[in-house]
């Protein structure tokens, strides 16, 4: 399968670290929704596919050494139109050069920018003992401030899952707060799911980091994605 020859290729180039466009491959694979997402490796790709996708977009770096971008400059929202996206590689590629020197960069990803709405975070950590557990929380502030998570090792039930996202403090959020409307939980679930069955599938992932995932009244979209192999 596609997930297959994404990992096996990884092996042999004796990488732990999958890129993100790498990872969205496997959740698209999987059918968690990810935004449209193409690799470019000069300008004029860049102005290329920017158009090709339409405005807005985002881009980020595409390396197989660097896990967490924007801590180093190398993630442009927003970006509006052909110049904007000539402007965004020039900054990218500066900021790696000057923060990351020794990594390899192949290119930008160039995608398009989602609808921001309440972001959530879904992780899966294999421990040596358990086996594949899963974590959940909202994202942003609320998982680095107030470390409101929840936890469940595999195997589990719907409805552990469904306790699960009941369980944080920030959940009335999703449940639908002061007349706000509900965000979709099933959704989530879906996703939770997913990501404890491809890590029973696939015993080479050791990792896996959805943050942010960006949850809607209907649907989600993964807009960051890491996975680790082991
Ligand atoms: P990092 O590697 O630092 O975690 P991310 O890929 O998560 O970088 O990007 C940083 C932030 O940019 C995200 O938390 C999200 O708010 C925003 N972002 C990233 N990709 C998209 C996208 N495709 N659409 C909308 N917002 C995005
Ligand atoms: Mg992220």
């Amino acid at each position: 399968t596609k997930i297959r020859f994404i990992i096996e290729q990884a092996r042999e180039e004796k990488r732990e670290l999958l890129t993100e466009y790498e990872s969205k491959l496997i959740l698209s694979e999987l059918g968690i929704n990810t935004p449209p997402i193409m690799i470019a490796k000069t300008r004029e790709e860049v102005a290329e596919k920017a158009s090709s996708l339409g405005f807005p977009i985002v881009m980020k770096i595409h390396s197989p050494d660097i896990a967490h971008k924007s801590d180093i400059g190398c993630v442009v929202v927003g970006i509006g139109s052909v110049e904007e996206s000539i402007e965004a590689y020039d900054k990218i590629m500066n900021s790696a050069a000057k923060n990351v020197p020794m990594a390899r960069i192949q290119g930008v990803s160039v995608q398009t920018m989602a609808d921001k709405d309440i972001e959530i975070i879904i992780g899966m950590k294999r421990d040596p003992v358990f086996g594949p557990t899963v974590l959940f929380g909202l994202g942003g502030i609320f998982v680095e401030l107030i470390k409101d998570i929840s936890l469940r090792v595999y195997p589990f039930t719907d409805q552990d899952v469904g306790t699960m996202i009941k369980e944080i403090k920030g959940y009335p959020l999703l449940r639908g707060y002061r007349g706000q409307q509900k965000r979709d939980i099933d959704a989530i679930k879906a996703v939770i799911h997913k990501i404890a069955e491809l890590a029973v599938q696939v015993n080479e992932i050791q990792e896996i980091d959805l943050n942010p995932i960006f949850v809607y009244e209907k649907g989600i979209c993964a807009v960051d994605a890491r996975i680790l192999l082991d």
